[in-house]
């Protein structure tokens, strides 16, 4: 078949689908029906980036450093073992991952205990080299995705890029934001993006992504600049909790029909749900368990060890047991 009558076949069954997806979800999240569980996990490991883009909350204000402790972070990850989860997890949002020289070892230690999840990592390459590039790519990180902003980076992101791409084929991309004009206002955060008034119609975000500040505070999206919106505190309670618990239910009442009354960000708040992107995560990890698509052999034997060895190198021994051992080999 000629590639112009695929081209379009491709853009008429992507448009069906989108049609009964955003059908089916929107009646799902309209009627209330029982909250799903989360597909996406972000969590931002520190609240450090090394640009202030006019398009992000570092380019609005001062941004105070926070970091995640190493204990917290490790039990956000044995929690979703014991969940046996499956889906995207990110270790970032609004930051520069490569800022935690700690990343490295948080990759590798998702992909020993949760191997069947899909690791997606967004870097503007400020710090990018080839050894970091390799060190993210051999412990595991599925997909790397390298933003440029400006030409002087473009040129030296392309290098790493096509370095990359040629040892990791497919697992990287280089996205040129040098000229992108389609910025979204954040929530209303950004106000020369703004589109001027609120929109009303149910938010997609609260019903799919575990958003993980560095302090464990789970908001309901990742517009919340201000932390208007927080469902829990992973200090005090547990993942289940947060995500099936009264608040969240509550906030998914109010949004998912509509409502956007239940906090001054959602009041003012101008996203439209893109429910394209949840299904693009979706499949991407659906893609990966179907295919085995993973950078390292990771030996069945070789897993727990190596879990424990990372663990143990960040907490001194000190909360590292046998419990480890059980909840390792039940993934
Ligand atoms: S409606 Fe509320 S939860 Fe949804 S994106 Fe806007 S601010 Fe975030």
């Amino acid at each position: 078949m000629n590639e112009k009558i695929k081209n379009i076949m491709n853009r008429v069954k992507n448009s069906i689908t989108s049609a009964i997806i955003n059908a089916y979800y929107g009646k799902y999240l309209e009627l209330g029906l029982p909250p799903r569980r989360f597909i996406q996990v972000n969590i931002e490991t520190n609240s450090i980036c090394t640009r202030t883009c006019h398009y992000c909350l570092f380019g609005i204000r001062k941004v105070p450093a926070r970091h995640m402790s190493s204990q917290l972070f490790f039990n956000i990850i044995d929690q979703l073992v014991e969940m046996h989860f499956i889906g995207r997890v990110s270790l970032f949002e609004i930051n520069e991952p490569l800022t935690d020289k700690r990343i490295y070892d948080f990759t590798r230690y998702i992909s020993c205990v949760l191997p069947r999840c899909y690791q997606l990592l967004v870097t503007n390459g400020d710090l990018l080299n080839q050894e970091r590039l390799d060190a993210l790519m051999e412990n595991g990180l599925d997909q790397l995705i390298i933003n440029s902003y400006d030409e002087k980076s473009f040129n030296k992101n392309e290098v790493w890029f096509k370095y990359g791409t040629e040892k990791y084929p497919g697992r990287i991309e280089h996205c040129d934001k040098t000229s992108f004009k389609e910025w979204t206002s954040r929530s209303g955060h950004i106000k020369q993006y703004y589109a001027g008034e609120a929109v009303n119609t149910f938010c997609e975000y609260p019903n799919y992504i575990l958003y993980i500040k560095p302090d464990g505070k789970v908001l309901a999206c990742w517009n919340d600049f201000d932390e208007e919106n927080v469902m829990g505190d992973l200090n005090r309670d547990s993942i289940r909790e947060i995500w099936y618990g009264h608040r969240f239910k509550r906030f998914r009442g109010f949004v998912n029909k509509g409502n956007r009354s239940i906090s001054y960000l959602c009041r003012r708040c101008d996203h439209t749900p893109d429910l394209n992107y949840m299904r693009q995560n979706k499949l991407i990890t659906k893609k990966k368990l179907k295919k085995g698509f993973h950078s390292t052999e990771i030996v069945n034997g070789r897993m727990e060890d190596e879990a424990i060895a990372i663990k143990r190198k960040y907490l001194e021994g000190s909360a590292i047991n046998e419990k480890d051992k059980v909840i390792y080999s039940s993934c």
